[in-house]
């Protein structure tokens, strides 16, 4: 007499035969020792986890990116509506619109190369604070408070950057 009964892999939970050796999904041993079994559902809990923590940074890293973006065309419409030279300021709202442009496509490069990509944004950011300093020092206090948020929301991004760099190479993700 045959059997009709649906049975569940205990790991994924989707409809196997009962002459199955491995879930045909996950590969769960279904006629594997207890403690096999129970070190499957071990590792694909950990996998759970590290997928979860490697989404969540993502996220981090890219919105820091985003910031640095926004708070490039914050300044250049700034600049461009406080300074009285006609030409510079339109060039200084075209270097941060482009500046701003940069940041987007590093955040885009971030599920490729998320620690390069936040490494590189954080440098030019920097480099664009410097730059600002030279042309006029006066710049480096002007909204200090957001730009040390924008420094600090960069170096959780590297942090975040970095773990993704790990968790990548721990699940062998692409
Ligand atoms: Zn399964």
């Amino acid at each position: 007499m045959q059997n009709n009964a649906t049975i569940l892999c205990d790991a994924c939970f989707t409809k196997i035969s009962e002459s199955d050796i491995t879930c045909d999904k996950c590969g769960y041993p279904l006629k594997g020792t207890p403690a096999a079994q129970k070190k499957f559902i071990a590792n694909k809990n950990a996998n759970e986890i590290d997928h979860y923590t490697y989404k969540k940074d993502l996220k981090i890293s890219v919105r820091a990116l985003y910031l640095a973006a926004a708070g490039c065309i914050i300044t250049g419409v700034l600049q461009y509506g406080s300074d009285s030279d006609e030409e510079l300021k339109f060039y200084a709202l075209i270097v941060n619109l482009i500046f701003a442009f940069v940041f987007v496509a590093l955040g885009a490069w971030i599920p490729k190369k998320p620690l390069s990509a936040i490494l590189v944004g954080t440098m030019l950011y920097g480099g664009i604070q410097v730059l600002n300093l030279l042309y006029d020092p006066l710049t480096l206090t002007r909204n200090i408070i957001v730009k040390v948020a924008i420094v600090v929301v960069l170096i959780r991004g590297i942090v975040a950057g970095a773990n993704i760099d790990k968790v990548k190479k721990e699940l062998k993700i692409q």
